[in-house]
């Protein structure tokens, strides 16, 4: 494949592991949680005022305090989270519909089915350290609801020492059963492990900074979580007619998530590459309010490669598996039949990485480090345990499941298994056994 870097910093073999997050990172996460798990609400204060400093009464907010967060903000707000809530709640109920609990006879009176059970209890973490992402509020606390999940506790950080009143009300909004002002890998672990004040859940669910997702990853096994979902990652595929200010505003649109955002882009020509660059370097320096960190991310992570043909770029963008990928091509639907690792697919210049991060209804929690080889993102079903029962009505049928399994079980060596079996063809089928 002939590959022309401009701007290489991400190469798309070495620079993002799967699930990877720094030593660091790793031994802070590590450390936080063993403290949690032996000390409990005294470790999580602890924490909370080092990294947050942040130290209320109780993390806990009370009905008078949610009701206070919703009369803060603006008529306008709660409208607006009203109605992404609608978009949200629409496309997951359809995913819900999707799956479907069934039964099927396989043999005459051999029955097997399968159901889907919602988890018991989910904690939703909504991030919010550099900016309050009330739109993982939906995302994760609405969609746990529209599963039919009966306790959701949600987790948002303090913003600037205060409580952040639209992710407050877009988790009451949502359905949140317990609503806590608590951030970072303090929140994620006193959720999985419990504390005496936090209620210990069965399965962790949102996204976050690496922190966050360096502990859904660690707790993974004691909790179930919904998918590695760390910093944001953009990729846009690029032919000649794209627009460089759109493909320079869309990339910049999710470089200021972090500094740690990579931005990609692969392109067939040279000229969209050399244009979006400069219209790049132009709005930075432009007035932007968020230059400061996305600056850093595309100094850092921005990567632009030119190749010969759709194709190629398909191809390559399946290498990064990045978390977003926005098509601008003359025929974008194409890219629906020829990509296959992606967290969300944005199709044309009509929609955009920002639609699905804030109103559009798809959601928002993807996967992240080449995490999409191997799974979507957050939707109902990640919240819902599919289990299989079976039943016999037919002692025929079952008499000889029981000759099967004898014979099946001794071929393994498994005499008491075998037993269950031979006991069934001598109840149903008469037949004799000497054990
Ligand atoms: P955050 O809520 O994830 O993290 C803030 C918390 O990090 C703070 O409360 C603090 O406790 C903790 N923290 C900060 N520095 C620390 C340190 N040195 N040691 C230990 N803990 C520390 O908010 P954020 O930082 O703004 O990050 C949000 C992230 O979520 C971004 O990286 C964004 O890209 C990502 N995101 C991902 C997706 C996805 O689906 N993959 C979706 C939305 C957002």
């Amino acid at each position: 494949m002939v590959k022309r870097y401009l701007k290489k910093q991400i190469d798309v073999d070495a620079g993002l592991e799967v699930g990877s997050s720094s030593p660091q990172v790793v031994a802070v996460v590590s450390s936080v949680i063993q403290d949690i798990r032996t000390n409990q609400d005294a470790a999580v204060r602890k924490y909370s005022e080092k990294f947050d400093k942040w130290s209320p009464a109780s993390f806990k907010l009370s009905e008078a305090e949610i009701n206070a967060a919703i009369a803060a903000c603006p008529a306008q707000t709660i409208r607006d989270i009203e109605q992404v809530q609608r978009n949200v709640a629409k496309f997951a109920k359809c995913q819900r519909a999707s799956l479907t609990d069934f039964e099927i006879e396989t043999e005459p009176g051999v029955l097997l089915g399968q159901k889907n059970v919602p988890i018991n209890s989910v904690g939703c973490y909504i991030p919010g350290g550099r900016y309050p992402l009330l739109a993982s509020a939906h995302m994760t606390i609405l969609t746990a609801k529209i599963a039919g999940v009966p306790n959701v506790i949600g987790c948002t950080p303090p913003i600037e020492g205060k409580i952040p009143n639209a992710t407050v009300a877009a988790m009451h909004m949502a359905g949140a059963d317990q609503i806590f002002v608590l951030g970072g890998v303090q929140a994620v672990a006193a959720m999985a492990v419990g504390t005496e004040t936090i209620d210990k859940v069965d399965f962790l669910a949102g996204p976050g900074n690496a922190f966050v997702a360096e502990a859904k990853r660690q707790l993974y096994g004691q909790v179930g979580i919904d998918l590695f979902a760390g910093p944001t990652e953009v990729l846009i595929v690029a032919d000649d007619s794209a627009r460089p200010l759109t493909v320079a505003t869309d990339l910049i649109s999710q470089a200021e998530h972090g500094p740690d955002t990579p931005a990609v882009l692969i392109t067939t020509s040279e000229r969209v590459a050399k244009e979006s660059m400069a219209k790049v370097e132009e709005l930075l320096a432009g007035g932007l309010s968020t230059a400061a960190v996305a600056s850093v991310a595309w100094r850092d992570w921005g990567t632009v490669v030119v190749v010969d043909d759709l194709d190629e770029a398909y191809t390559l963008a399946d290498e990064y598996a990045s978390e977003h990928v926005q098509i601008l091509t003359k025929r974008p639907r194409e890219a629906l039949d020829k990509m296959r690792n992606y967290g969300a697919l944005f199709l044309g210049e009509r929609t955009c990485v920002s639609y699905g991060d804030k109103v559009i209804g798809t959601n928002h929690v993807l996967p992240t480090r080449k995490a999409s080889r191997y799974t979507g993102g957050l939707w109902v079903g990640k919240y819902l345990r599919t289990v299989t029962y079976q039943e016999v009505v037919r002692d025929e049928a079952s008499g000889q499941l029981g000759r099967l399994c004898g014979r099946a079980a001794r071929a393994e060596n498994f005499e008491g298994h075998a037993r269950s079996g031979d006991l069934r063809a001598n109840l149903f089928l008469k037949d004799s056994f000497d054990w």
